[in-house]
């Protein structure tokens, strides 16, 4: 029998196992466009079934882009630059040609520098050893940017298919509707979602004429906050409108604490400012160092939730970064937080144990 993919999720449709990617119900079959039971229950209820496939069932599936020809589009989330770097990017994309796609540039106050945001997206990248020939800055929400984006894709990747790929939650999904929304008027043919993963295999849909447009799934790295919360909770933490920072002066001897997710605190220097970029519904709240552990313990699932969390990380399974910080800087911790921080300061970031903390220059 000819395989019929689910065209949510990519997945091969089957009727045999329930726990395997694709699983559909054998009358569901019969249907015109059929999709998957998970896809159906995401759509329809929101609500996300587990199937097993591995991070190295997908890194399979990436690598076989290694094959193919084609344009590829990379990416990136603005709120989580690190986040969104594939470690092994270049053995999976070869030297095919990347455009990378700065997306979510809604999430940023509108007075932002797009050239010198470009400017520090390219160095970011390149650091990251990705050359791109092209840099373009969208949001796939608000479906901006995606005509210009179109045109440098159709002119770029003459008449070659084009394939998108970026880590989980980046947008990749949400992107490619929009591309597709905007070249056929169709809405929304594949699976979105706020939980990471919800990609299984390459999906395949037509573009213009002759070429494809791939989605690929994403890859979830360990390092990314998504893997530390439930998927339910992960609404609480992905911003989805315009962040307003939340400004703070902190002496030395005080802490911030980001949600119950991160917490800075300010070791040495001159009282200094702390601007935190964060999803609205997180609670900063401000403490002395000396009581700070403490605080935690008693309140990490109360006064600074959301969201509710297992394991309380930062007092039982955490890591420490600590950074000297010489001119103004943004601390990026992986898919929870940016943290705008004056010249002149010693801090200490905790997070949970695996989350990725880098320091950079502002980036707008
Ligand atoms: P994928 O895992 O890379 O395919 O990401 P999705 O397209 O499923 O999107 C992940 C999350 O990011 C969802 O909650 C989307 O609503 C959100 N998202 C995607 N694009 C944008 C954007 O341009 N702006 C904002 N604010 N959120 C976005």
């Amino acid at each position: 029998m000819e395989s019929i993919k689910c065209i949510g999720c990519g997945a091969e449709l089957q009727s045999d196992d329930e726990k395997q990617p694709g699983y559909i119900p054998a009358s569901g079959l019969e249907k015109e466009n059929p999709i998957c039971k998970r896809c159906y229950r995401l759509k329809h209820y929101n609500e996300v079934m587990d199937v097993d496939v591995d991070s190295g069932d997908f890194m399979t599936m990436l690598n076989a882009l290694y094959e193919t020809d084609g344009l590829i589009v990379k990416v990136v989330d603005v709120f989580d630059f690190n986040g969104s770097i594939i470690p092994s990017f270049n053995r999976i994309v070869g030297d095919k040609k990347v455009v990378a796609v700065i997306n979510k540039i809604d999430l940023l106050p509108k007075s932002v520098n797009r050239s010198r945001l470009v400017h520090r997206a390219k160095l970011m990248l390149s650091e990251a050893g990705i050359k791109a020939v092209d840099t373009v800055v969208v949001s796939a929400m608000k479906n901006e940017g995606i005509d210009k984006l179109l045109e440098r894709l159709s002119k770029l990747s003459e008449g070659k298919d084009i394939y998108v790929v970026g880590t989980t939650n980046v947008g990749k999904s949400t992107l490619i509707n929009r591309l597709i929304e905007n070249t056929s008027g169709d809405k929304e043919v594949i699976t979105t979602s706020q939980f990471p993963g919800t990609t299984l295999d390459l999906i395949d849909i037509p573009l213009d004429g002759n070429a494809f447009i791939y989605d690929t799934p994403g890859v979830m790295l360990n390092s990314q906050m998504a893997h530390y919360v439930s998927s339910d909770s992960l609404k609480h933490i992905t911003p989805t409108k315009e962040i307003k920072s939340k400004g703070f002066q902190l002496d030395s001897g005080q802490s911030l604490f980001i949600g119950n997710l991160a917490r800075i605190d300010h070791n040495y220097g001159e009282r200094n400012s702390f601007n935190v970029f964060a999803h609205h519904a997180l609670t900063i709240h401000r403490t002395k160092t000396d009581n700070a552990d403490e605080f935690y313990s008693k309140h990490y699932n109360t006064l600074l939730a959301p969201p509710e969390i297992e394991t309380p990380y930062l007092t039982e399974s955490y890591e420490s970064h600590e950074f000297d910080i010489e001119e103004d800087s943004d601390i990026e911790i992986s898919g929870l937080s940016f943290i705008r921080v004056g010249g002149g300061s010693t801090v200490t970031v905790r997070v949970p144990e695996g989350v990725e903390v880098t320091l950079r220059p502002t980036i707008f």
